[in-house]
């Protein structure tokens, strides 16, 4: 059998569960995994090795006295900085929640660790989750395990890169208007956003409460599903969590999708696209065409103003979300500060980095008196029309299909200064968010320069079995190894590349 850190959970939690496997080698072999990769990623704020030993010790004990510690037995797991584990630093990349130690656990990672598994840390992202490649963290930047010139995506930039460099199988991220599927992509790896309300958001850190979702990152469809199923569910601590049943997603996974109907988006112009991404799309449809899908055509009329919207949406709901942080109760202080207003504004203006000060006043302004209409109020009708139009066309079809990106990997520095057009890398993610669907991205090949491409697949609200379903035939078809080239590649480690 190959080495250890390229199992799957599913297979590392069996061969644990069937004591073929202790849970103390799994995670040691993570560790040495992420021993040798993590010079070359910084991929993590903060690793946890010596308890994650002592737990794995727990767990062959447990196994050992006949237990069964459930489903992900033994499993080392990242974790986002902006999940709260109790007793750890939560960051969200951010300098401003210095010295912050977590009060309590998220329900999401509770249910993990319920399910036997092993936190090995938590992984770097964009300041807050706000970024398009975790060039936003306070800390430094995460470099990609394909080419360590460019970006892994964000904001889960550093989950991504931890899971397709092989240091964890699995991974959680936080998805507000794409930052599970945007990096899953960019590292050839497979990221799935639930629909809204499907996993319980208490214990992460909010950006845009009426977008954000937790997720996985993995290297397969089957661990998506296994993990899901594990951190789905309702949850009397957030209210916006939903009490829809949750499925059994790996008992259904491998049942086929002859006669499913997809959609492909009229306004979603492929044409322009660049030439190995439309051909690997193009490719992408011809696969599950030949899987018995059918293909047909819908329209979204107000997709193209899903940017505009989302950056409205999601930056107002951010400048009242970050209003929090203030100086006074936990994270930055200023020391500069005279009197109580000063405290909030140095504590803040030290605190925050460039990008989520741009946000905030964006935000601001949009909810301020005299604009509220005109901006917050239009980007919540064009939101519901835009959701209607997802509704109807759902009816017609049983998914619909996108590229998930519109290009691979791009450079490191190449958009930092360019926030425009960072913020198009999520123009077939963030609809999705805004209309509260599932979809899952999944790895569709590779683009002129090496760098992994994905097919975005978004289901009917609760219907993850069926996105699921339709990416695992798409990942039978295309069954690359998807390895990245790490170790081979020469050149700048992380902590030098900030
Ligand atoms: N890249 C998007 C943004 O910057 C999405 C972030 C996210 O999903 N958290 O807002």
């Amino acid at each position: 059998m190959s080495e250890l850190w390229s199992w799957s959970a599913e297979e590392l939690a069996n061969a644990v569960r069937g004591r073929e496997l202790s849970a103390a080698e799994v995670v040691g072999a993570a560790i040495e995994r992420t021993q040798q990769v993590e010079p070359l990623l910084g991929a993590y704020l903060d690793r946890f090795e010596d308890e994650a030993l002592e737990r794995a010790a727990d767990i062959d004990r447990r196994c050992a006295a006949g237990e069964d510690p459930g489903v992900l037995a033994g499993v080392p797991v990242a974790l986002k900085d902006n999940l709260n584990l109790e007793g750890k630093p939560t960051t969200c990349g951010s300098k401003i929640l210095e010295g912050y130690v977590s009060l309590y656990t998220a329900t999401a990672v509770e249910r993990l660790l319920d399910a036997g598994a092993v936190i090995l840390g938590k992984t770097n992202l964009d300041e807050f989750a706000m970024g398009s490649s975790c060039e936003n963290s306070a800390f430094h930047p995460t470099l990609n395990p394909w080419n360590r010139e460019t970006v892994p995506g964000g904001s889960s930039g550093g989950s991504a890169a931890a899971v397709a460099g092989g240091s964890v199988p699995l991974a959680l991220g936080s998805d507000t208007g794409g930052s599970i599927r945007q990096p899953a992509a960019f590292c050839g790896v497979v990221g799935l956003k639930p629909t809204y309300g499907r996993v319980s958001r208490y214990g992460l850190v909010a950006f845009a409460s009426s977008l954000d979702q937790i997720g996985p990152v993995s290297r397969s469809t089957r661990d998506a599903a296994l993990s899901l199923s594990v951190i789905a569910g309702a949850d009397p601590r957030d209210a916006t969590s939903s009490a829809e049943p949750v499925g059994d997603y790996l008992a259904t996974l491998e049942n086929g999708v002859e006669g499913l109907r997809a959609g492909i988006v009229e306004e979603v112009d492929t044409s322009s696209l660049e030439p190995g991404v439309k051909e690997n799309w193009e490719q992408s449809l011809r696969t599950l065409q030949a899987c018995g899908v059918e293909i047909e055509r819908i329209s979204l009329p107000h997709l193209p103003a899903t940017i505009a919207v989302y950056y409205v949406i999601a930056n107002s709901e951010a400048s009242a979300n970050l209003a929090r942080f203030d100086g006074v109760r936990y994270g930055h202080r200023s020391e500069q500060a005279g009197g109580l207003m000063d405290l909030y504004l140095e504590s803040r203006e030290e605190g925050f980095g460039a990008e989520v000060k741009r946000r905030i006043l964006l935000g601001t302004f949009a909810l301020s008196s005299g604009y509220y209409d005109a901006y917050y109020g239009r980007a919540r009708s064009v939101r519901t029309a835009l959701r209607r139009q997802f509704q109807q066309a759902l009816t017609e079809v049983d998914v619909i299909l996108t590229p998930t990106c519109p290009s691979g990997a791009f450079g490191i520095g190449e958009k930092i200064d360019d926030p425009l057009s960072m913020y198009l890398s999520d123009i077939y993610t963030a609809p999705i968010n805004l209309a509260g669907l599932p979809a899952v991205a999944v790895p569709s090949g590779l683009d002129s320069k090496g760098m992994p491409l994905s097919l975005q697949i978004v289901g009917r609200p609760f219907e993850e079995a069926t996105v699921l379903r339709v990416a695992r035939a798409f990942e039978r078809e295309n069954a690359t190894s998807f390895c990245p080239p790490l170790g081979t590649v020469e050149g700048r480690g992380a902590a030098e590349a900030g």
